[in-house]
């Protein structure tokens, strides 16, 4: 039976908040990210809202693996605007439940849990600085699972909150006190350990305060009921007139202090339960009001973050483009190369087609640059690139490999389509021209290819093109214009021994 109720009270989502704090939620959720601080403080001291964000930062993994204990960090973490839409789904989901009645059945509750979890982080911040936030944290979740159970089933949370003997009846209800099953609806929620052990034996009488725990966790634990002690003097006395006359056991703190603590607690406690006051009536209206703006907001927040992906995915392709293209030729350039050629290196071996690489070099492009200055010279590159450009085929690649070099990758092209393809390429080069003051100019270019094909003794991507290098310098050797092709591995080629005219690709002997 408990098993089950556990599961329920887990599962469920939208425990009532107070309609002041979604309210207050939603106006500094408006607001610049300056006030990020200020939303998380709001949602803070609310069991149901801060339960949703930490559920939330924690049982997604959001690309981390450490988890997350505090509100502040899970805004920090998953940012402003995840936040904003996490609280904004909770008012939607939770509007029901903050029906006008939660407000009355639950506004002492949620007095106590606020001003427990107020004098719970003073108290910690003299004891132990470092674990203020967490102090605060787990005061303020002690009532998560009662919360919880007005969703489930409000009739019977208000016998249980209007019941002369309270631990008498949340053991009957929940099998366990109301505080262990907060926590472990909190371990459910993979909240960290140290936000809900703190909380898990609190109004357990076989646990004294700062007793059997142990480590860190024991004196947040200790911090935690003592807080649950002082509550109600804080709840009361009004700031400046706080009663320091609780008895606090495990904690060594001076009964001056205490007093000075508790009356900067209380000043505290009115400064902020402002909004947790607020008539029935004006509440289910309040909440009406907050459901069709979280609606509305919803809806632009999604429209806003779709616009901003739109945008991104835009600026990375025209990024991507630039750090891949060559500036002068506008064709890809190096780094765009050395990616493909990997890629199809893959593709390659896994499929068993051919794969064709060419190098192409203009020839004495040196004199031209030097006769016709740069300029020109760029002109001639330019030109170059789009002539390579036009010969080669949809799915090839024509990069720029640097200076007046290019190369080019044919996937899927055998020994025949290249030695058919080197040629294209050189006739495209020869055939194109330049103007400049009132001259034409052509250039030709010198071609090495290298061909890998299937059942081939693999050789690596530099060994490919170290092949087409060669054959280039071999190219130029045998007096430039022309193109020599080497075939990896397939014996069957038929190859050329004679040196081919200027002008022809021939495939030479591998
Ligand atoms: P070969 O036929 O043996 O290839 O002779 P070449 O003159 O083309 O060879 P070399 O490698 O000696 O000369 C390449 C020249 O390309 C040298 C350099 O001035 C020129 N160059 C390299 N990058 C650019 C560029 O971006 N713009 C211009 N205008 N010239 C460039
Ligand atoms: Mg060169
Ligand atoms: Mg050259």
């Amino acid at each position: 039976m408990t098993a089950e109720l556990v599961e329920r009270l887990t599962s469920v989502t939208g425990y009532p908040s107070p309609i002041g704090v979604v309210l207050d939620a939603m106006r500094h959720s408006d607001a610049d990210e300056s006030s990020v601080m200020e939303f998380a403080e709001t949602i803070g001291g609310d069991p149901a809202l801060s339960s949703a964000l930490l559920r939330f930062a924690n049982t997604r993994s959001l690309g981390s693996t450490s988890s997350v204990p505090t509100v502040r960090e899970c805004v920090t973490r998953i940012g402003p605007r995840a936040a904003r839409v996490v609280v904004l789904s909770h008012v939607l989901i939770a509007a029901d439940a903050n029906a006008a009645g939660a407000a009355v059945a639950l506004g002492p509750l949620w007095r106590r849990g606020l001003a427990r979890a107020i004098i719970a982080r003073r108290l910690a911040q003299h004891l132990d600085p470092r674990r203020a936030g967490d102090a605060f944290q787990s005061a303020a979740l002690v009532d998560l699972s009662i919360v919880a159970l007005w969703t489930h089933d409000s009739a019977a949370c208000l016998r249980l909150l209007e019941s002369d003997d309270r631990a008498a009846a949340e053991h009957a209800v929940f099998g366990m006190s109301a505080a262990a099953m907060s926590a472990e609806m909190l371990h459910r929620w993979r909240v960290p350990k140290r936000v809900w052990a703190p909380i898990r034996g609190l109004s357990d009488a076989a646990v004294a305060p700062g007793g059997n725990g142990a480590g860190e966790s024991a004196r947040v634990e200790a911090i935690v009921e003592a807080a649950e002690a002082i509550t109600a003097s804080i709840i009361s006395a009004g700031p400046g007139s706080a009663s320091g006359g609780a008895l606090i056991t495990g904690l060594s703190i001076d009964a001056g202090l205490l007093r000075t603590l508790i009356a900067a607690a209380a000043e505290e406690f009115s400064h902020r339960s402002g909004l947790l006051e607020c008539s029935p009536d004006d509440a289910g209206r309040l909440a009406a009001e907050a459901r069709a703006k979280a609606q509305q907001t919803l809806a632009e927040l999604s429209l806003a973050t779709q616009l901003e992906n739109r945008v991104m995915l835009r600026r990375q392709q025209e990024l991507m483009r630039r750090v891949t293209t060559d500036s002068l030729t506008q064709i890809k350039n190096r780094l765009a190369f050395d990616e493909r050629l990997s890629e199809e290196f893959e593709r390659c071996q896994r499929s068993g087609k051919p794969l064709a690489l060419f190098l192409v070099d203009l020839d004495h492009f040196k004199r031209f640059n030097d006769e016709h200055g740069h300029q020109a010279g760029d002109l001639m590159l330019r030109t170059a690139a789009a002539a390579l450009a036009h010969a080669a085929r949809r799915f090839d690649m024509v990069a720029r490999y640097g200076g007046e070099e290019f190369v080019v990758i044919a996937p899927d092209c055998g020994p025949a389509g290249a030695a058919a393809v080197a040629e294209r390429l050189r006739l495209s080069v020869e055939e194109s021209s330049v103007d400049w003051h009132q001259q034409t100019f052509r250039c030709t270019a010198s071609i090495g290819g290298a061909v890998l094909t299937p059942g081939s003794s693999q050789p690596t991507p530099s060994e490919l093109v170290a092949a087409a290098d060669r054959l280039l310098y071999e190219a130029k050797r045998a007096g430039r214009n022309r193109a020599l092709v080497e075939v990896f591995g397939d014996r069957d080629v038929r190859v050329s021994d004679e040196r081919p005219e200027a002008g022809r690709a021939e495939i030479a002997r591998s």
